[in-house]
């Protein structure tokens, strides 16, 4: 054999194998046929950061004259909110290569498949190997008369190349791709459209985070329609299934992902969106985790995090999962000094319980996850709200919001 392990895909889950396998003294090979650090680095959590940052930031300057700051603010220079971006995603993609090339991993930069359970092919040349490990995530879902051309209708790869923004779009779906590009675009003066095929905004999360979003949204002059879909184009007119027409100037259609795995048979090991599980690179990189160091994780518990003003965070049970032997304490961010300061008291903390336990959490907040993180520490290691009262939280802060919240229980 070549190697103890070839793993194909460099992304959170791949690379994370492969760093810590090497690190246990095992050899491996990693194929990759684009960039180390996959969609998460790439296409998909660091740019789109990159972006909510930038808007963030124009965001704030245009009301710092209320808080006493006086700038001689014009406009902002898209070509330069890109350029940083680009920036951001390849410092963050050197130090992984980095990290990967010292951990011992060998890399090989070409598309690769599964000859058999002993065989990766890449280049035209054989690599024996004792175990395959396919890591080689997912792709924008596609719809139906909505195939993306890279012009009118783009995927999410598409917009993070665009040269100039579009002065309207239609978003289709609202999960959390969507809900962030909703987010830049319109921070950032394009007027923004939703469709979504479910009843509420974010159909994932809290029915009632969905509904304080589409108050927010609504406030903000984000269009959407809901129980809605695109039903017909033509030159470049949409209608909508309720009769809805609009006229944007680019659709993205943000609707899910599809898995690519290249199925063989048992013998290979499936990590991270190729499981077509859940779909997010924390939960790729725990999985890994678990596979190669043993440190076992409760998907249950796998957080999800909206960024954005204000973030979104949550885990656990919805109160669409629970029945009346749960309870649910709201918080509101009003409550709390910090967000007055922040200029940013729009949101709640949202507690389900039972039996002084935590069983869910949801949160819309400036710093919702990391108010999260400490709720989930809870959540996972089951200790008492009465055990939660005795942490001393510092004040000001977001986090103080919990043991508020929890005193209501
Ligand atoms: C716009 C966007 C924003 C996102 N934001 C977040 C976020 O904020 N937080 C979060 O947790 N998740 C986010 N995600 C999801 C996250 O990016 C993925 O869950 C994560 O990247 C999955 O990791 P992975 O290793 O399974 O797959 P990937 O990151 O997709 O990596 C797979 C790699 O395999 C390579 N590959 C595939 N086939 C082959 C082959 N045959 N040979 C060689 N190489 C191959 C690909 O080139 C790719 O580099 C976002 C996704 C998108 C699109």
């Amino acid at each position: 054999m070549d190697f103890e392990y070839g793993i194909i895909g460099g992304g959170p889950a791949g690379y994370t194998a492969g760093i810590n396998l090497a690190k246990q003294g095992h050899s491996v090979i990693l194929f990759e046929k684009n960039k180390l650090g996959g969609t998460c680095m790439n296409k998909g959590c660091i740019p789109t950061k990159s972006f909510l940052h930038s808007a963030e930031i124009f965001s704030n300057l245009k009301k710092a004259a209320e808080f006493g700051i006086n700038i001689d603010f014009t406009n902002f220079d898209f070509s330069k909110v890109t350029d940083k971006k680009d920036k951001t995603v390849e410092k963050v993609r050197k130090a992984l290569e980095l990290t990967v090339k010292n951990s011992g991993v060998k890399t090989i930069y070409a598309e690769a498949s599964i000859k058999d359970r002993n065989t990766i092919l890449a280049e035209n040349k054989e690599y024996k190997v004792q175990h395959i490990i396919a890591a080689c995530g997912s792709k924008p879902k596609e719809l139906k008369g909505l195939e993306f051309d890279g012009d009118f209708i783009l995927s999410s790869d598409d917009v993070l190349n665009l040269k100039k923004l579009p002065k309207s779009i239609l978003i289709v779906g609202s999960g959390a791709i969507g809900t962030e590009w909703a987010r830049i675009l319109s921070a950032f003066g394009t007027e923004v459209t939703i469709t979504e095929l479910a009843e509420h905004l974010i159909p994932t999360a809290d029915i009632e985070v969905s509904k304080r979003i589409e108050r927010i949204y609504k406030q903000k002059g984000i269009k959407f329609y809901l129980n809605d879909c695109v039903e017909k184009i033509e030159n470049r007119s949409i209608k909508l299934k309720s009769g809805e027409e609009i006229l944007p100037e680019m659709i993205l259609v943000a609707a899910g992902r599809t898995p690519v795995c290249p199925i063989f048979d048992d013998s290979i090991t499936i990590l991270g969106d190729s499981c077509g599980k859940i779909q997010l690179a924390h939960f790729a990189i725990h999985q890994a985790k678990e596979y190669t160091l043993g440190i076992p994780f409760e998907e249950r518990l796998t957080p999800s995090v909206i960024y954005g003003e204000p973030e979104i965070a949550w885990a656990g049970l919805r109160e669409q999962d629970i029945d009346d032997s749960y309870t649910k304490i709201m918080f509101p961010i009003t409550a709390l000094g910090k967000s007055w300061c922040d200029d940013a008291a729009e949101g709640f903390i949202k507690l389900i319980i039972k039996n002084n336990l935590i069983f869910g959490a949801h949160i819309i907040s400036k710093e919702a996850s990391s108010i999260l993180h400490t709720l989930l520490l809870a959540m996972q290691q089951q200790i008492s709200i009465d055990k939660l009262k005795e942490i001393c939280f510092a004040h000001p802060t977001y986090s103080e919001g919990i043991f508020d919240a929890i005193c209501r229980a």
